[in-house]
């Protein structure tokens, strides 16, 4: 698959772009992989270029992909998470992104006890308050910000999650990452226990804004598989 390959190669320029422009660390910024769209034929050759860190939206379809790729792989679930698939996807996840709701922290608190599971947790944001978008709203997870330190799985919290409006209008995409970025500034100004350092924002059209408002994660689909078989 020189296609994939040559894709990879692109974005991977584009990232080391972006990360001079702003004089970042290109090893800061890791690569979710989104695997939702591409068979797994075309995931099979993606693992063969050494990208392994795959994102997919639904817990059914990562879980069954997990059962069948290699233990390789680190599988970070993007989409979101109903309280009764926690306990089929917690034994595969490496880290959800897209916990949005107390009530979901709270199941994943108790299965993860039960299943003395540990996985990497971020918290969803609503930053651009559309009423389509889930997660969390700034001044939600402000005010629930003790009831959320108070769970015992505060030790798995990493980071925030955001998706930007989807807009052409390359200032309120900017505005929606920083305001991510501030809300962690503000949130582990006044955490006892948690300290946020993950900001998973960006995708396909836009990770070169993400990574200049200091995304540590990039979630990318269609511009890794352009061109490849369907
Ligand atoms: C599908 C999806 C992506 C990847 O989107 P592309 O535009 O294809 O890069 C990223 N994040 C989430 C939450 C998604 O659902």
């Amino acid at each position: 698959m020189t296609q994939l390959a040559d894709n990879l190669t692109r974005v991977h320029q584009r990232i080391d772009s972006a990360c001079q422009r702003c004089g970042r660390d290109p090893t800061e910024i890791r690569l979710v992989a989104v695997t939702k769209y591409s068979p797994l034929k075309i995931v099979r050759s993606l693992l063969d270029t050494g990208q392994h860190v795959l994102g997919e939206s639904r817990p059914q379809q990562l879980v069954e992909r997990a059962e069948q790729l290699p233990e390789t792989v680190e599988w970070h679930l993007i989409g979101q998470l109903q309280r009764n698939k926690v306990r089929a996807v917690l034994p595969h996840v490496g880290m959800i992104h897209s916990i949005d709701s107390l009530k979901l922290l709270r199941k994943v608190d108790e299965v993860a006890k039960e299943l003395q599971l540990a996985p990497a947790l971020l918290l969803q944001v609503n930053v651009s308050g559309e009423a389509s978008k889930s997660g969390f709203t700034p001044e939600e997870l402000q005010r629930s910000w003790a009831d959320v330190e108070d769970l015992s799985v505060h030790r798995n919290i990493c980071g925030l999650m955001t998706m930007a409006p989807l807009t052409d209008d390359v200032h309120l995409v900017r505005d929606c990452f920083a305001g991510l970025r501030e809300l962690q500034r503000q949130l582990n100004e006044c955490s006892k226990n948690i300290q946020l350092t993950e900001l998973s924002m960006g995708m396909s059209g836009d990770f070169e804004i993400a990574i200049e408002e200091g995304a540590t994660l990039i979630r990318l689909g269609s511009i890794l598989f352009d061109g490849c078989p369907a």
